[in-house]
């Protein structure tokens, strides 16, 4: 089910408009595009932070 003038959340399914809010992550991840609503992206990129720190480590 894909509507084309709407993007999904990749994590919790919101909606927008598109394109989407400038406060949305897009990341592309082999190939297709996901983006995240602003508080997924902030919770996204605390695991993502998270995990390169203890890569780092
Ligand atoms: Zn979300």
């Amino acid at each position: 089910m894909r509507s084309p003038g709407l993007v999904a959340c990749g994590r919790c399914g919101a909606q927008a408009a598109q394109p989407p809010p400038v406060t949305w992550t897009c990341s592309v991840e082999r190939g297709a595009r996901r983006y995240f609503c602003e508080a997924c992206a902030r919770d996204n990129l605390r695991a993502i932070e998270g995990r390169l720190d203890s890569d780092w480590w």
